[in-house]
């Protein structure tokens, strides 16, 4: 039995930047940060992904200083940061809300934290323009914030965390408030900002997609534990366990009992199919849980990815091992690809995405074979409790 590691354990190495270790975080009796250790190298854009309540908000409040660990260190280029007030430390955040004072014009929002750290005001003039032209804002300087569209206040409330030069810059789900298009515009702006900086970004988001577009790594978090870090390609294609896999991406878990083990593969019986996988080791449900080898017997969940499913017209002879006859109940076009979702057996719904370029179109209520490999079936452990798309074969 071998457990899959939750957290980051190499020693430092002297270059990385940011350094949470044995962070532990209690409200009461919640505990929304387990012990939990981490590493953050410089210059890097790293996010902080989960959903509600992961513990994302209150780890990144805690590098601000707007919170205390209840236990362990976070050191900041080797110094120890935890006993420093929030305006003491190398480290701005965004917030959600822009909180741009509204009685003050665009350049004296930005220069307020210089006005207050007394900084020369021929300097503070210079610092101000040139944050304006980073975030392409450079006309704007006169306005109130009221006269500002959304998309430009967050940009303002960027440039008044980055005129102060932090070592580190926390971004708090900042596009939230942004409509969709915007939304899509500022992820491009702050990848275009941290290119041109060599500043550390620590961005927190329950957006998936959001947190795949920007990141050089990404930590998924969850019950206030890390459950992988990864660059997103490698979270996508290679999920340590059953959370991470229904998180990132869509999945097809399917309920299913091993029946067989043998020469580098396993049989498992689902309700409506037999499958073969490749994958003899059985991943657990979350972080906490423990990984093994599959043995007879045991109930799983296999797990396969919609974009793996191949959709057929249904053959003449019936399905065999590793495919399932079904009905499609809706087709959405997608541009590149159809997506369909298949009804098989009773009421189990199979998720599948084909290319555009080369399929034909099959139309809602056609009976189809959908067929997969086994190299692309995985295996989780079932837990109860651990959120998951539940579907089936
Ligand atoms: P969201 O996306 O909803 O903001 P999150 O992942 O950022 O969620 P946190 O805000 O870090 O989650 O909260 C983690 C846990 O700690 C939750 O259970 C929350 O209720 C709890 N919590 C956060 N702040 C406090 C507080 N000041 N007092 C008590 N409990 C808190």
């Amino acid at each position: 039995m071998t457990t899959t590691a939750a957290t980051e354990t190499t020693p430092s190495t002297g270059l990385d930047h940011l350094e949470i270790r044995g962070v532990k975080k209690v409200f009461g009796d919640n505990t929304a940060i387990e012990r939990l250790d981490l590493t953050v190298h410089k210059g890097e854009f790293l996010s902080l992904l989960g959903p509600s309540g992961c513990g994302k908000t209150t780890l990144l409040r805690m590098i601000a200083g707007f919170e205390t660990p209840t236990d362990g260190a976070i050191l900041l280029a080797g110094r120890d940061i935890v006993s420093l007030p929030p305006h003491r430390r190398p480290v701005n955040t965004v917030f959600q809300s822009y909180l741009l004072f509204p009685h003050m014009n665009i350049a004296d929002n930005i220069a307020y934290g210089l006005k207050q750290a007394k900084v020369p005001k021929p300097e503070i003039a210079q610092r101000v323009r040139e944050v304006l032209a980073l975030v392409q804002m450079e006309d704007f300087a006169g306005r109130k914030p009221e006269q500002l569209s959304g998309g430009q206040q967050q940009r303002i409330a960027l440039a008044r965390a980055l005129v102060n030069r932090p070592q580190v810059l926390l971004l708090d789900e900042p596009m939230s408030a942004l409509d969709r298009k915007l939304r899509e515009e500022m992820q491009l702006e702050l990848k275009r900002l941290h290119t041109k900086l060599d500043t550390t970004f620590v961005f927190v988001t329950h957006d998936q997609d959001e947190a795949l577009a920007m990141s050089d790594r990404i930590v998924v978090m969850y019950n206030g534990v890390i459950q992988q870090i990864g660059s997103g390609e490698d979270i996508y294609a290679n999920p340590h366990n059953g959370f991470v896999a229904g998180f990132i991406g869509k999945q097809n878990f399917v309920p299913a009992e091993t029946v067989g083990t043998e020469s580098g593969t396993a049989r498992l019986r689902t309700a409506n199919a037999i499958m073969e996988t490749t994958s003899l080791d059985r991943r657990p449900a979350s972080a906490t849980g423990t990984a093994g080898t599959l043995t007879v017997g045991e109930r799983v969940r296999a797990a396969i990815r919609p974009e793996r499913m191949r959709v057929a017209p249904a053959a003449q002879e019936r399905p065999g091992t590793n495919s399932a006859r079904g009905t499609v109940m809706s087709v959405s076009f997608l541009g590149d690809v159809i997506q369909y979702m298949i009804v098989v057996g009773d009421n189990d719904e199979i998720l599948a995405r084909v290319p555009a370029a080369g399929n034909e179109l099959l139309a809602s209520g056609t009976e189809v074979d959908l067929s997969w490999e086994a190299e692309d079936v995985a295996v989780y452990d079932c837990e109860d409790g651990v959120p998951s798309a539940e579907d089936g074969v």
